[in-house]
């Protein structure tokens, strides 16, 4: 068997090393998500509500766990990693209300009624990036099991354990065995396995567009349904009319949260050319604030990057890349042990440039001026992606315009919020299909089924 050996990124010791599944592992866990099916959507919509709301419990109790084991896999700070262990909590409990509301509708037509179903899809696949572990796992197996389907789910190979402790604690709350699966594997082994299993449905993806793009050119074979949450590169605002002191102090978060390993992460932040000064001098300010260290102490803002690998990278748009980047000003970062990495500011010298046109990934971010609202939005727009966004500014009507005229899926104003458990979440463009949380998210996971019954005598 294939072990992985997961390390801390702020220590680069090892956790733990884990077993990693293979093909006959993963088809054996579809096999038995096949088997228990029926049972799960049989089941009164109450008592499955009443299941998913005992696990949403006992992730509460287990929430101080759950996170100290989210710093030491995934280096991310403690105060992120408590929200992330109940954001898990918050979304089981929120679709745990969704057995009992799935509804459907019922049409006037001539000569009987007409109804419509919303049908689970049957076993349901979540693939789970290593940047936010808990929440995209449960973004995808709380909605897809409250909608009566069966879950396979296979965590990053760099970011296991969370996942593989809350499949234990859904069997702790009662869920039947094999009703929701954690399999830690590679992509290129369980991943594509769920793409090319037939009794797969669907699969539900979060992570690279490179990667998504395949999936979905593999799912076209057996019209495997898919929702794709890709990479982003989303702008921030700043007009001269904003609170400037309010948009500075807010921007070193925007993009260092989780070491800027965040795909709605405000990594382009474009700047009103009469106050571009101004703001500079305040973001540098602000930037000083900001504390990078240990992930385990409460006082801490930013740790470490995920891996070694992902430092080269991010490493290699400032210091190793082709084209010259001009760095504005950086924060500090802890020398030796861990993959640690500057929050970095630089100019770039054009629209086309890497770092300002790629998803870096890390603590790095572009800031450039424009002209007018209309320029705004014109360099806002200007990239493949459209996930998130921000506008800064006290004028209500350009608030309004601006975040009509953003394609991104997820836009704040005066804020840098993106994600909400009960309000809609997911890309426009090349940062993907589909939608997440929020309401309406029973319908990814849901088939419509038109039923019209006669009623002549
Ligand atoms: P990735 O390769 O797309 O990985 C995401 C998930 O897909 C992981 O669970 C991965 O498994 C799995 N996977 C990989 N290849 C697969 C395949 N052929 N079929 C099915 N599943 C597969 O992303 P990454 O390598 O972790 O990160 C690379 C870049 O992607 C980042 O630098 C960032 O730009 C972007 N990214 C974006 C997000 C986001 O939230 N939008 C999240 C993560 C990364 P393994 O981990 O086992 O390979
Ligand atoms: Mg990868």
């Amino acid at each position: 068997m294939t072990t992985h050996d997961v390390i801390n990124p702020a220590t680069e010791e090892t956790v733990r090393t884990i077993d990693l599944v293979g093909v006959e592992e993963t088809d054996e866990a579809v096999a038995r998500a096949v088997e228990v099916g029926p049972q799960w959507r049989a089941m009164a919509p109450a008592d499955r509500g009443r299941l998913l709301r005992r696990f949403s419990d006992v992730v509460d109790d287990h929430l101080e766990e759950l996170a100290r084991l989210e710093v030491q896999n995934a280096g991310h700070t403690i105060g992120n990693a408590r929200w992330e262990a109940g954001n898990v909590r918050d979304v089981l409990a929120y679709y745990s209300a969704a057995p009992e509301r799935l509804l459907g509708q019922q049409i006037p037509v001539a000569g009987g009624i007409n109804v419509t179903f919303k049908e689970p899809l049957g076993v349901v696949s979540v693939i789970v990036p290593w940047n936010f572990p808990m929440p995209i796992a449960g973004w995808g197996f709380a909605p897809a099991l409250a909608a009566g389907n069966t879950v396979v789910l296979k965590p990053a190979e760099l970011t296991p354990l969370t996942a593989m402790r809350l499949a234990e604690l859904a069997l702790d709350a009662g869920v039947p065995e094999g009703v929701f699966t954690v399999l830690p594997g590679k992509g290129s082994v369980v991943g594509e396995r769920f793409v090319t299993h037939p009794d797969v449905r669907k699969v539900c993806f979060t992570g690279s567009t490179a990667v998504g793009q395949g999936i979905m050119r593999g799912a076209a074979d057996q019209l495997k349904r898919v929702t794709l949450e890709l990479g982003g590169k989303s702008a921030n605002i700043v007009f001269a009319d904003a609170d400037l002191e309010a948009a500075a102090a807010a921007a070193p978060m925007s993009f260092l949260d989780n070491a800027g390993q965040d795909c709605c992460a405000r990594t382009r932040i474009l700047v009103q050319r009469e106050v571009f000064n101004d703001f500079m001098g305040r973001f540098e300010s602000a930037m000083r604030d900001v504390r990078v260290g240990d992930p385990g102490d409460d006082a801490t803002q930013m740790g470490p990057l995920v891996s070694d690998r992902q430092r080269e990278t991010v490493r290699g748009f400032v210091e190793g890349s082709e084209e010259p980047v001009d760095v504005a000003f950086r924060g500090t970062a802890p020398e030796g042990a861990g993959w640690w990495y500057p929050p970095t500011v630089v100019l770039p010298r054009s629209t086309s440039d890497r770092v300002w046109q790629d998803e870096v990934f890390g603590p790095v971010v572009g800031v450039m001026p424009f002209d007018d609202e209309a320029d705004a939005i014109a360099k806002a727009n200007d990239t493949a992606y459209g996930l998130s966004g921000s506008i800064w500014t006290r004028d209500v009507g350009r608030a309004i315009r601006v975040s009509r005229g953003v394609e991104a899926g997820n836009l704040s104003v005066n804020s840098h919020s993106s994600v909400r458990y009960s309000t809609p979440f997911g890309g426009f463009k090349s940062s993907g299909i589909g939608r997440e949380l929020g309401p309406d998210a029973l319908d990814a996971f849901t088939e419509v089924k038109n039923v019209f019954i006669s009623t002549e005598p």
